[in-house]
C-alpha cells in the first residue's frame, strides 16, 4: 500500500512501476531514483488507497497509518532529520499523482511540517532567518488554500500590501521580521476565516494534506478534466510524500522547469526556465518573470538577466548530463522539474512531455533518425486526432498584421475570434456559435472549460511553462502567453492591449509561432504536407492493412482529399448536388410532379447536370474505386417552404400554387428520417435510380474514353433492409448499365453494393450479400436506428448520458462498439459466408474516429472512410490499430 522511493529504498517491486498503482509522478520517481539520479527520498501511497477511502466513510485504517508511520521513518534515517523535531525538522512536501497527468488535482503543498517551533530550528540549521520564515508562510498560505479552503486571494492581499508599504517589487525583498509578522497575519486570517487556529500538529498536517489529496479526485474541476480527455472516473490517484530541497535558500539555490528538446517545434535543444531564490510553484506561477535555462535561448530572446547556464555553470552542467540520461532511458522527450539547494542538483519529476502536434511529428522523425525508436515507435507515438492541428490553416504570411502587443509563442497555430474575459463567457458564447479568444492575466485549471471552448488563448502573465501554455499545447489550441503589453478590466469588460482599447466581444487574432496578437480578423493559408509529416505518413501506410477512402462529392473535395493521401471514395452523397442553385427547382418538379411522366420530364432535365458532376468527380479519381451512393434523404427534406419558391415553381411548371402547396402538404411525413426514403425511394420511383444509374455509367465511359483509365464505380443502394429490395435494384442497375454500354459501345467494370445501416440489414446480410458485391457500413443512421436516438434531436440529453457514464461518449463521434459494433460483427461475418470476397468498409462519421477505426482492423474491414481533412488521421489510425 505504500512504496518506499529514494535513500536506500530498494524499487525492486514491479508493482512501484505500474503507473496505475503509484500515480505517473511516483512511478518516475522510483523510476529516476532506481537509476541513481539524486531524488530526494519519499514514499507512495498507491491509487488503491484512495478509492478505498473515497468509497469508504473516508477515514484512514491502521495499515495505512502504520505504513506511513514506517515510510516517514524511512526518510528520517535517509535525510538524519526527525519529522516534528523542534531542533531540525524534516520537512516534506505533499504531491497528488494520478496514472495520467491531470491539472485539476489538488496542488502540492510543500514545506509540510513547519510550525511556530520547528520554523525556528530550521532558521538555526540553516543559519538563515529569512528562508525559514519565507518557507513557513508558504506552507501556511499553500495549506489554508489548498487543504483548509481559505481563499488564497486574502493571503496574497496581504502580501501586497506588505510590499506596497515596504515599497518592495520581489517577494525576495521582504526581510525575515517582515515574513515572519505575515505568519502571524496570515495565522489570523485562518483563524478568522475557520473559527480554528492553523494546525500545528505535523502529524494532523500530513493526514490532513493526504486526505485533501484523496478527495481531490472527485473534485468537479478533476471529473470535468477527466470528461473532456476520456479518463475514467475509476483509477484514483496517487500521493506522494518526499522530504523538501529547497530552491530558496538564497542565490545559490534555485528551482526550475525543463524539456529536453523544444515542445513546441521539437527542435533538439534543452528548453525550460528557472529561477534563483525561489519554490516550485514560484516559475509556474508567473509572479516573476522566469528566466532562461541555456545562454543560446537567452541571446535569442535578447534578455538580460543571465541564464542558468551562465548563472550556475556547474549544477546546469549536471542537468545537462541528467537530460541526455532521462531521453536515453525514456527514449521520449521528457518533461523535468528540478531544485538546486545551495548548489546541488535534485530531481522533482520527470514525465513524457506534452507537445504541440508538429513537435510530436519532428521528434518522433528525428529520434528515428538518432537511432533513439524504430519506425513503428514512432508510428505509435504521434497522437492521430493531433495532426488535426497541422492540417488546417496558419496565417497567410502576406496578408496585412496590425500587432497590437507581442507575447510568449506558447503554443503554435492561428486562432482568431472574439474577445471574452472569463471561462463561463467563453463557454456560451461558443455553445451559441462565436469563435472566442480566450483573454486572461492568467489561467488555472478552472478555466480548462473556457480553453477548450475557445479557439485560442491570450495571457498578459505567464511564461512558456505556465498553466495557460502546458495546458494551450495539450489541446491544441493556439496560445500567446506573457503579453505583458495587455491589462484587463474585469469590472467595466474591457481591456488594453498596447495603445489599443477594445471590449468583450471585439476580434482578435493571435498567432501562436511568433506570439503576435493582430488586431481584427487576419485571412489564413493552406498547411504544408511534406517533410516530416510527410515522412510519418510513408512509414504510417506501410505499416497498415486498411486502406483509406474519402468522403466526397466534389471534384475540388477529391483533390484535396487526394492530397491527403486518400485511395478512393468510400461515400459520394448524391443528394448534396440537388441542392444547387441551378438544380432545386428541376428537383422540385421531379418530387411534386403527379405521375411518372411528370417526374421523367424533370429527371430528364437533371440527367445532364448529375453526368456532368460524376464525370468532374471521376476525372480525379482515375484508377480509384468511387463508392456512389443513390438518392437517400426523405423528398420532403427538397420541398420549398417559402411563397417565393412556390411561386418560381409555379412559373416552371404552369401548375397553380394552391396545387403545388396541396401537393406538398401531401408529401409532408411524421418521421422521415423512418419514412419514404433510401432505396424505398428506388422501389417506389424507379426513374430516379435509372437516371443517377444512367449518369454514372455514362460518365465513367466519357472517362474512359478521353483518359485511357477509369475509376471504379460501386454504386450504392441505401436503407436497404431485405435482399429482395437490393435484387430488384440491383436489377434495375445492372440492365441500365447494358443499355450505356451499348450506346456507348464501351464497357467498363462497376459493382453493386449496399449500405448495411438497418438492424435487420445486419441480421440479414448473410442473404443480402447474394445480391451485392460489397458492404458498406453506415453508422450514423446504423446507430440512429440501433440505438432508436436520433442523431439530431439528441444534443439535448446525450451530454448528461456521458456524464452519468450512460455512454462512454458520444455514439455518433465514437462507436458504440459493445452494442452497434456487435451488428456490425456480425454483418461482416455473414457477409463473408455467402461471398468470401465481398468487400467491406465503413462511411459513417466514425471512419475518422482513431478509436473506432481500431474497431474496424479488428473486425477485418477493408477500408475505412473519412472527411478529407481526416484522411490523415485515419492513415495514422489505421497504421497504430495494426500494430
Ligand atoms: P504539479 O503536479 O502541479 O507539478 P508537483 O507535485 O510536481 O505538482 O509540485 C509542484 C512544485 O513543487 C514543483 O515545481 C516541484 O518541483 C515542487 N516540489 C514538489 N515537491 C518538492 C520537494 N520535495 N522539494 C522541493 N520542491 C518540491
Ligand atoms: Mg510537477
Ligand atoms: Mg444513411
Amino acid at each position: 500500500t505504500v512504496y518506499h522511493f529514494g535513500g536506500n529504498a530498494a524499487h525492486d517491486d514491479p508493482r512501484q512501476g505500474d503507473k496505475t498503482v503509484t500515480g505517473g509522478k511516483g512511478a518516475n520517481l522510483a523510476e529516476m531514483a532506481s537509476i541513481g539520479l539524486p531524488v530526494p527520498p519519499g514514499f507512495t501511497i498507491t491509487t488503491e488507497q484512495c478509492l478505498e477511502y473515497l468509497a469508504g466513510d473516508k477515514t484512514f485504517d491502521n495499515g495505512l497509518r502504520s505504513a506511513v508511520a514506517d515510510a516517514v521513518a524511512h526518510i528520517e534515517r535517509s535525510v538524519g532529520k526527525t519529522f516534528g523535531d523542534a531542533s531540525d525538522p524534516l520537512l516534506v512536501s505533499v504531491r497528488s499523482g494520478a496514472a495520467i497527468s491531470m491539472p485539476g488535482m489538488m496542488d502540492t503543498v510543500l514545506n509540510l511540517g513547519l510550525n511556530d517551533e520547528t520554523v525556528e530550528g530550521l532558521a538555526n540549521t540553516s543559519g538563515d532567518a529569512r528562508f525559514a520564515w519565507d518557507s513557513y508562510r508558504r506552507f501556511v498560505q499553500m495549506y489554508s488554500d489548498v487543504v483548509l479552503g481559505v481563499d488564497h486571494g486574502l493571503f496574497e492581499e496581504a502580501l501586497e500590501i506588505t510590499k506596497e508599504d515596504n515599497g518592495y517589487y520581489a517577494d525576495t525583498e521582504l526581510s525575515a521580521d517582515e515574513w515572519r509578522a505575515l505568519v502571524s497575519e496570515f495565522k489570523s486570517i485562518v483563524q478568522t476565516e475557520l473559527g480554528e487556529p492553523f494546525p500545528q500538529d505535523p502529524q494532523a498536517q500530513l493526514w490532513g494534506a493526504i486526505g485533501a489529496v484523496f478527495d481531490s479526485w472527485d473534485t468537479d474541476r478533476a471529473k470535468i478534466y477527466r470528461r473532456l480527455n476520456d479518463i475514467p472516473h475509476d483509477m484514483g490517484t496517487a500521493v506522494n510524500v518526499q522530504a523538501m530541497v529547497f530552491g530558496n535558500m538564497g542565490d545559490t539555490s534555485a528551482t526550475g522547469v525543463a524539456f529536453t528538446r523544444d515542445p513546441a517545434t521539437g527542435a533538439r535543444a534543452y528548453y525550460g526556465e528557472y529561477l534563483i531564490n525561489a519554490q516550485g510553484e514560484d516559475v509556474v506561477a508567473g509572479i516573476r518573470t522566469p528566466q532562461y535555462l541555456t545562454k543560446d535561448a537567452r541571446e535569442a530572446a535578447g534578455a538580460k538577466p543571465l541564464s542558468m547556464e551562465e548563472a550556475m555553470p556547474d549544477a546546469y552542467g549536471e542537468l545537462a548530463r541528467v537530460f541526455d540520461l532521462l531521453e536515453g532511458h525514456y527514449r521520449d522527450m521528457q518533461d523535468i522539474e528540478f531544485t538546486v539547494e545551495r548548489g546541488k542538483l535534485w530531481m522533482l519529476q520527470t514525465r513524457s512531455g506534452k507537445r504541440t502536434a508538429k513537435a510530436a511529428l519532428k521528434m518522433a522523425v528525428d529520434m528515428v533518425g538518432e537511432g533513439l525508436i524504430e519506425e513503428q515507435e514512432a508510428v505509435r507515438r504521434v497522437d492521430p486526432m493531433a495532426l488535426d492541428q497541422l492540417l488546417h490553416p496558419t496565417l497567410d504570411p502576406s496578408a496585412e498584421r496590425n500587432v497590437l502587443a507581442t507575447g510568449l509563442p506558447a503554443s503554435p497555430g492561428a486562432a482568431a475570434g472574439k474577445i471574452v474575459l472569463d471561462a463561463d463567457t467563453a463557454e456560451q458564447w461558443s455553445q451559441r456559435g462565436d469563435k472566442v479568444i480566450l483573454v486572461r492575466v492568467e489561467t488555472s485549471p478552472e478555466d480548462i472549460h473556457g480553453m477548450h471552448a475557445a479557439q485560442g488563448i491570450l495571457t498578459a502573465r505567464g511564461g512558456m511553462t505556465s498553466h495557460a501554455a502546458v495546458v494551450a499545447r495539450g489541446m491544441g489550441r493556439p496560445c500567446v502567453s506573457g503579453a505583458s503589453g495587455v491589462t484587463i478590466d474585469r469590472k467595466t469588460r474591457t481591456l488594453r492591449i498596447g495603445s489599443q482599447e477594445l471590449k468583450e466581444g471585439d476580434e482578435i487574432t493571435l498567432d501562436g509561432a511568433n506570439g503576435q496578437v493582430m488586431l481584427g480578423i487576419v485571412p489564413t493559408v493552406k498547411p504544408e504536407l511534406a517533410g516530416d509529416f510527410g515522412t510519418l505518413m510513408v512509414w504510417a501506410d506501410k505499416l497498415r492493412r486498411m486502406k483509406v477512402r474519402t468522403n466526397a462529392e466534389t471534384p475540388d473535395d477529391c483533390r484535396m482529399a487526394r492530397q491527403f493521401g486518400a485511395e478512393g471514395i468510400g461515400l459520394c452523397r448524391t443528394e448534396h448536388m440537388f441542392f444547387d442553385a441551378g438544380r432545386i427547382s428541376a428537383v422540385r418538379q421531379m418530387i411534386l410532379a403527379e405521375d411518372e411522366k411528370g417526374r421523367r420530364k424533370a429527371l430528364e432535365m437533371l440527367l445532364p447536370e448529375q453526368r456532368a458532376d460524376f464525370t468532374g468527380i471521376f476525372e480525379v479519381m482515375t484508377g480509384l474505386p468511387c463508392t456512389i451512393r443513390l438518392l437517400d434523404p426523405p423528398l420532403h427534406e427538397f420541398l420549398p417552404t417559402q411563397d417565393a419558391d412556390f411561386e418560381d415553381l409555379a412559373d416552371a411548371t404552369g401548375l397553380g400554387v394552391d396545387h403545388l402547396k396541396r401537393r406538398a402538404g401531401e408529401l409532408h411525413e411524421f418521421n422521415p428520417m423512418l419514412g419514404h426514403r433510401g432505396c424505398r425511394l428506388g422501389i417506389t420511383f424507379p426513374e430516379i435510380y435509372e437516371m443517377q444509374a444512367r449518369a454514372i455509367f455514362e460518365a465513367v465511359c466519357a472517362v474512359q474514353k478521353s483518359s485511357g483509365e477509369a475509376p471504379l464505380p460501386e454504386i450504392m443502394i441505401p436503407l436497404v433492409a431485405t435482399k429482395r429490395e437490393l435484387e430488384l435494384l440491383r436489377a434495375l442497375v445492372d440492365r441500365v448499365a447494358e443499355e450505356v454500354f451499348a450506346e456507348q459501345g464501351e464497357r467498363v467494370d462497376y459493382l453493386v453494393g449496399t449500405m448495411i445501416e438497418l438492424p435487420r440489414a445486419a441480421l440479414m446480410a448473410g442473404e443480402i450479400a447474394h445480391h451485392g458485391e460489397f458492404f458498406s457500413f453506415g453508422t450514423n443512421d446504423l446507430t440512429q436506428t440501433t440505438l432508436g436516438v436520433s442523431r439530431d434531436d439528441s444534443a439535448r440529453f446525450l451530454a448528461p448520458y456521458v456524464d452519468k457514464g450512460i455512454f462512454p461518449r458520444d455514439p455518433f463521434v465514437s462507436l458504440d462498439i459493445d452494442g452497434v459494433g456487435q451488428l456490425v460483427e456480425m454483418a461482416a461475418e455473414r457477409g463473408r459466408a455467402t461471398r468470401p470476397d465481398i468487400k467491406l468498409g465503413i462511411c459513417g462519421e466514425h471512419g475518422g474516429d482513431p478509436a473506432s477505426i481500431a474497431f474496424c482492423e479488428k473486425v477485418g474491414l477493408d477500408y475505412v472512410s473519412a472527411s478529407p481533412y481526416r484522411v490523415p488521421i485515419a492513415r495514422l489510425a489505421a497504421a497504430q490499430a495494426a500494430l
